[in-house]
C-alpha cells in the first residue's frame, strides 16, 4: 500500500531524514517509533506531501506521490490525522466531520457525505452525544476521536496518525488505540501510527520501524522489537503504563 525508498528531507542545512526506507501492506498496522527530533512527523508531513523531499520516492497504492499536492493525496485515499488534535474549535461536531467530505465531488457527494457522517457518530457515541456542541469545548479525549472520525469523512484507505495519545490519560488513550484496532479490522483500514508509548504501539501493530536521528535504525515483527534489548533499554524503559 504505501512504499517509501530512500528518502531525504531537509529544512534548511538540517537533514531531518537520511535515505529513509519503509513499507505499508494492505490492512496491517505498522508503528513507528523513535526519540523527540528523531523525525517521525516529518515522515508522516513527506508521505502527506507537507513536507517536500530533496531526493527518494513515496509510492501510494501503486501510483508515484511523492510531488503530488496534499489534497490530490488525501483524494487518493490517504489521510493524516496530526498531532495536537487540530479541530476547528468554534465549529459544531457535525461540522467538522463535514468538513472531511471537502475534497468530494460528483452529483451524490451530499448524501454520502450524509451516510458516511452517520456511521462516523455511530462509531464514536460520544460525538453523536456532542455533535452540536463547540468542537474547542470537547476534551482531549474526545477531540481526538473527532481528528480521527474527520479523517474518516474522506474515506481513506489508509490512516496516519501523529501521537494519538499524546496528552490523554492512559484509560482515554486505550480506548483510542481501541478504535485503531477496530478500524483495521471492521474496515480494513491500514495503518502508519507514531506514538511516543512504544510499548503501547507495538503492542496493537503488526511491524515497527526505529527511527533514530533521521535514520530507520532498526525494522521488524513487533514483538520482536518488543523483546529486543536495544528497544527496552532506549523505548520501553519508561513506560509505566502498559
Ligand atoms: P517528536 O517526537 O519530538 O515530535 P519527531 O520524531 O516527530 O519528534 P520531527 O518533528 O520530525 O521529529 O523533527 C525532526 C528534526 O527536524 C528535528 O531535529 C527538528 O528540530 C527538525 N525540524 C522539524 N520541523 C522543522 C522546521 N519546520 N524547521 C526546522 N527544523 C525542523
Amino acid at each position: 500500500m504505501l512504499e517509501i525508498t530512500n528518502l531525504d528531507v531537509f529544512y534548511g542545512k538540517i537533514h531531518a531524514l537520511r535515505a529513509v526506507s519503509l513499507n505499508v501492506r494492505q490492512g496491517e498496522i505498522v508503528s513507528l517509533i523513535g526519540g523527540n527530533g528523531a523525525g517521525k512527523t516529518t515522515l508522516l508531513c513527506a508521505i502527506s506531501g507537507l513536507i517536500r523531499a530533496s531526493a527518494g520516492s513515496i509510492s501510494f497504492a501503486g501510483a508515484d506521490i511523492t510531488r503530488r499536492a496534499p489534497e490530490r493525496i488525501v483524494q487518493d485515499g490517504c489521510s493524516h490525522v496530526p498531532e495536537g488534535r487540530l479541530v476547528f474549535s468554534p465549529l459544531s461536531v457535525a461540522d467538522n466531520l463535514r468538513l472531511g467530505a471537502y475534497g468530494r465531488s460528483g452529483p451524490d457527494a451530499r448524501e454520502s457525505a450524509a451516510e458516511d457522517l452517520e456511521r462516523i457518530l455511530e462509531m464514536f457515541p460520544v460525538l453523536r452525544e456532542r455533535r452540536r456542541q463547540a468542537a474547542g469545548t470537547l476534551s482531549g479525549g474526545e477531540q481526538q476521536m473527532l481528528s480521527i472520525g474527520r479523517a474518516l469523512m474522506a474515506r481513506p484507505r489508509m490512516l496516519l496518525l501523529d501521537e494519538p495519545g499524546m496528552g490523554l490519560a492512559p484509560l482515554v488513550t486505550r480506548e483510542i488505540f481501541r478504535h485503531i484496532v477496530t478500524l483495521r479490522d471492521s474496515l480494513g483500514l491500514t495503518v502508519l501510527l507514531v506514538e511516543q508509548n512504544a510499548r503501547r504501539a507495538l503492542k496493537i501493530a503488526d511491524r515497527g520501524y526505529v527511527l533514530e536521528t533521521g535514520r530507520v535504525t532498526l525494522t521488524g515483527q513487533s514483538r520482536d522489537l518488543l523483546a529486543n534489548r536495544d528497544v527496552q533499554r532506549a523505548y520501553l524503559g519508561r513506560d509505566i503504563d502498559v
